[in-house]
This record gives C-alpha cells, structure tokens and sequence, in this order.
C-alpha cells in the first residue's frame, strides 16, 4: 500500500496550487479530479492582479503570458437603462488578464505535476474514511491512502459532504457561461451589466472569444439566455455551461488532518472576479501549514495559525464583495449606483481601486 503524505480532491487553481507547493516543500503529494484536463470551467476567466505573486512563486508567470489571453485595460458598468459607467483598470506587465479556465487550470495541473505531484484525471472521489491515515475511494473502485487531506474539490465539495460539512446549499441563483464570437470592437474592457432579470459579465479571452456569463434565478435565467441570443446574435442551439450555487456559506477551513481551500472553503459572490485569487493563495497557505505540520511544528498552533492566515486573506475587500451581492441580488439598486457613480465616480473608481490592488 503506497502512503501520501497529502491527498488533495480538485485539481482546480487551489488543489493545483496546494499540490504545486506541497511538491516544493518535498511532501508526497496526489492530487484526484474527477474530469480530464483540460477542460472548461463556468467563470469569468478574470485574473485578479493579486494572483501574479503566486504564479512567479510557482515562476509560471512568464508561461501565462505565452499563452492567448487579453489585457483589460478598463470595467464598465451598465444600468439596466443602458447608462454606463467606466472605470480605468491599472496596466503594466501585472495588470488584470482573462485567459480561458482550460488553459489556465491545464498549465496549473501541469506545473504541479512536473513539481512531482501524482496527477490522476478522471478519477472520481466518492468515499473516505479515516483511521490514523485517510482511506480515498473513488467511483472506478480504486483507494488511495494519505496521512492528510484537502478538500479543493469546489462549491459543491464531495469533501465536505462527506465529512458532513457541507452547508445546505441556498439554490437561489444559477449562473450560464459561454464563449461567443468577440463582436467586433467590444475592446479590451470588462463589461458588468446589470439587467432586470439579474447581471451579465463580459470579458475577451483573446482575439476571437469573449467570455459571456449570465446570472439570474433559476425562474428568470431563460429571460437571460433569450436576452444575450438577441443581443449578441447567438445560434438557438448555443451551447451553455452552468453551476450552482453562486453563493454559499464557509466550510471550517482547518481540522486536524484536513484541511479546506478554495471555493471548497468559502465562494465569494463572482461579480467581483477574485474567486481563482483566493483559491491560489488558499492552496498555498495550506501547503505551508501541512509543511509545518511534517516538520514536526506544533499541529494546534499551525492550524490556528492558518485559519487567522486564511480570514485575513479575504480581509479589507469582503466588504465591497457582499455590497457587489447587495446590488446583484436586486439590479435596479445596482443600476441606481451606477447613475451615482455617473455624478460621482470617485466612489466607483475607489471601490474598483480596492478590488484590483495587489495584495
Ligand atoms: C459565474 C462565475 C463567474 C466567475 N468569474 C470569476 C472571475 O472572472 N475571476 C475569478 O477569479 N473568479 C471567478 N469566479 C470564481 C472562480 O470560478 C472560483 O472561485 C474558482 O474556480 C475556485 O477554484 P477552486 O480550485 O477552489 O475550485 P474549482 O475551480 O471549482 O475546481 C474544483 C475541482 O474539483 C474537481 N472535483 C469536484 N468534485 C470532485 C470529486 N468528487 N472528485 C474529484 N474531483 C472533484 C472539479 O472537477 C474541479 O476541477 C466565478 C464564478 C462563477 C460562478
């Protein structure tokens, strides 16, 4: 029987990131997802600034770049009258990307695996149980075994479920994602536009995509749908990724041999596009406190520790998160802040300005 030190569920931004530094810190690392990579993701595509650090310490930084994305320049915000706000986004080499979740979470899942990570695709967790050590099952019959656990498996984690954390999903909103011809002279803006029927982020992904996500509740999505067919010309037949919930309450992050990252963790509201930021720092800040826990450092004082690290990560931007959720949940206050901002755009610039800052 062959014992990792550290199995991670998910090999989404946090489960690669955690196996990438887990591998770093010399730890025995596998990593189990249930699709095969690479594969598209419902999401924005949007890199928060805040991400570059992470990736020049996985030094993946220079292999982003290479691969085809935009550079947003700029954010508007539309009232459901159509008024519009923009907002400038800060430029230079650490600017705000897209880049297609394929691509990113393969070149991810990649980097974890040449840092010695054991990678296996389409490998389903459906079971686990503990002794001393973690026994994994999965749908195909296979168990693998580790001495700790990480659940990076998504909003809707089996991990948590499992281990009968799993807050009752709210089913309040769905979200539909497509990648739809870029029209043309869309420019490199991101555009968040709010609607009677709920919101629609738009992002290019490079030079003949743009990412198109609609939000809404499960009666008023169709509305949407029929909304973007008309408005950006779509087939009848356009094909749709969708996910739910959109938000949900947090999973205890840190228990004595496992620990929670990522959306599995927390899932913030998306219009605000840091969710891939708090699953790459996530993964990393649970790889060092597995490492710390290896190396022989007090358990109880590493988990507290990285509980406190994992709180402050969300510190000094939540606040603007749950606001962007006040106004999602009903787009006419939306919309009025957007007139607002129109007479004063200090207050958009500032909140925009917060959300885009390295941290
Ligand atoms: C509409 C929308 C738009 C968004 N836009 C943005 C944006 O522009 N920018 C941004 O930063 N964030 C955005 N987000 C949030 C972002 O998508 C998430 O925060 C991010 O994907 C979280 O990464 P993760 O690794 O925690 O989970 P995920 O990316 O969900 O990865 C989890 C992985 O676990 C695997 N898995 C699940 N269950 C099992 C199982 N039982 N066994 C094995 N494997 C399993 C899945 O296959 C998946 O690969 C958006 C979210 C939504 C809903």
């Amino acid at each position: 029987m062959h014992l990792f030190d550290v199995a991670i569920v998910g090999g989404g931004p946090a489960g690669s990131s955690c196996a990438a530094f887990c591998a770093i810190a010399g730890l025995r690392s596998l990593v189990l997802d249930r699709e095969k990579f690479p594969r598209e993701k419902v999401c924005g595509d949007c890199l928060n600034p805040s991400c570059w650090p992470v990736l020049e310490r996985l030094e993946l930084a220079h292999q982003l770049r290479d691969l085809p994305h935009s550079k947003l320049c700029s954010v508007a915000f539309i009232a459901i009258d159509g008024r519009e706000v923009i907002v400038d986004l800060p430029s230079g080499a650490d600017c705000e990307i897209s880049v297609k979740r394929s691509l990113f979470d393969d070149l991810l899942l990649r980097r974890a695996c040449e840092l010695g990570a054991d990678v296996h695709e389409q490998t389903t967790v459906t079971g686990l149980s503990r002794n001393d050590d973690w026994k994994i099952e999965t749908a195909s019959g296979q168990t693998f075994h580790a001495r700790m656990l990480i659940g990076a498996d998504g909003r809707n984690s089996t991990v948590a479920h499992l281990c009968n954390l799993l807050p009752r999903p709210a089913r309040e909103r769905v979200a539909l994602q497509a990648h739809i011809p870029l029209p043309r002279d869309f420019g490199n803006r991101i555009v968040l536009q709010f609607l009677r029927e709920g919101y629609s982020g738009q992002a290019p992904v490079n030079e003949t995509q743009l990412n198109l996500c609609l939000v809404g509740t499960p009666p008023t999505i169709s509305k949407l749908r029929q909304w973007a067919e008309r408005q950006f010309q779509l087939p009848a037949d356009q094909g749709w990724r969708t996910i739910t919930p959109l938000t949900r309450s947090s999973v205890p992050t840190a228990h004595e041999n496992l620990f929670f990252v990522g959306d599995a963790a927390r899932v913030v509201e998306p219009f605000t596009g840091e969710g891939i930021y708090y699953a790459l720092r996530s993964g990393e800040l649970a790889a060092n406190a597995v490492a710390r826990i290896f190396r022989g450092d007090d358990r109880q004082l590493v988990l507290r520790n990285f509980t406190r690290a994992h709180s402050r990560m969300y510190r000094g931007r939540l606040w603007i998160n749950r606001l962007s959720r006040a106004a999602v949940l009903r787009p006419q206050l939306g919309s009025l802040f957007v007139h607002a901002a129109r007479i004063r755009p200090e207050i958009i610039k500032f909140l925009t300005a917060k959300i885009v800052e390295k941290l």
